[in-house]
């Protein structure tokens, strides 16, 4: 059982593009949440920094980790390895510090089935449209096309995923999805259990976005 003084961990999903890292800053700057800064041997971004938006590192360094068994989860997203270590979350956890993490569903599943003693609140992100979509994928890629489209061939699985998340919400107007996120974290943080958002309107959305 969770206790009051342990912190709590949200995870955020998405198909790629949606907003979650988006929403995962957010989440740190306006609640104070710690994130969960996770290990990749994908290429940083023009604007990313290292150790900020991820640790970037080599294949070998990653599987000497995973040898290692520092990983709380790891998955291959994309061709390309990525984790979360354990250590610094379990620290943050203990002393009562929130915990926000960005990763896919197969790390959610990973932490799901480790049944950790701290509260865990996880939330699925859908885009408005698939327009939107490439969109926001193009212009946080520098307009490359290549990977823009890479991602979005994915999209029809990853979304799928969203039927085993506590809650999910559409990020169309980003202040508003904050405020609909910050509403679920505080209703489960304080166990009260209804469903907070339309599983009917839902469905409906994912079914146009895959058509
Ligand atoms: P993800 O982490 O899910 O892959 P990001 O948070 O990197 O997605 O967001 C992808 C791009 O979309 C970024 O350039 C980001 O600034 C932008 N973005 C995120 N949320 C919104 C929103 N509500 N409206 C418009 N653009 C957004
Ligand atoms: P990106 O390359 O766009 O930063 O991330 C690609 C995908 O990898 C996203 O779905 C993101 O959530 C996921 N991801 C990022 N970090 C981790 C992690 O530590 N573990 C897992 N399982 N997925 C991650």
């Amino acid at each position: 059982m969770s206790e009051l003084n342990e912190g709590i961990i949200v995870i955020l999903s998405s198909p790629s593009g949606a907003g979650k890292t988006t929403l995962a800053k957010k989440i740190s700057l306006e609640k104070n949440f710690f994130i969960s800064v996770s290990h990749t041997t994908r290429k940083p971004r023009a604007n990313e920094i290292n150790g900020l938006d991820y640790f970037f590192v080599s294949k070998i360094e990653f599987e000497k980790l995973i040898k290692k068994e520092k990983f709380l989860e790891h998955a291959n997203v994309f061709n390309n390895y990525y984790g979360s270590l354990k250590d610094t979350v379990i620290q943050k956890l203990e002393s009562g510090v929130n915990v926000v993490f960005d990763i896919d569903w197969q790390g959610t599943e990973q932490i799901k089935q480790k049944k950790l003693k701290y509260k865990i609140i996880t939330i699925f992100i859908l885009p408005p449209s698939k327009n939107e979509l490439f969109k926001r994928l193009l212009n946080r890629d520098q307009n490359d096309k290549k990977i823009a489209n890479d991602r979005m061939k994915q999209f029809n699985r990853d979304v799928l995923h969203w039927k085993n998340y506590d809650f999910v919400v559409i990020n169309d107007d980003l202040q508003n999805c904050y405020k609909k996120i910050n509403k679920y974290i505080n209703l489960k943080k304080k166990n009260v259990a209804f469903e907070a958002f339309d599983k009917k309107l839902i469905k409906e959305h994912v079914k146009n976005l895959i058509n």
